[in-house]
């Protein structure tokens, strides 16, 4: 059974995303983080997420 919230594109209601992980480094270095940036698959528009503080679950 999975309690997975499902992300769904507040703009088409498309259900199918892109994950794409990523990183952000400030100009120090110091500050660096990852994000996640969830691409919906039918109108490109883009949902970012911090790790580890994000209502949604990824594997
Ligand atoms: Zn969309």
């Amino acid at each position: 059974m999975s309690n997975k919230k499902e992300l769904v594109c507040p703009l088409c209601q498309n259900t199918e995303f892109e994950k794409q992980e990523g990183k952000i480094d400030s100009k120090w270095g110091v500050t660096a983080h990852k994000i996640i940036l969830m691409i919906c698959k039918n109108c490109r528009f883009i949902l970012s997420f911090s790790k580890g503080r994000t209502i949604f679950d990824f594997d």
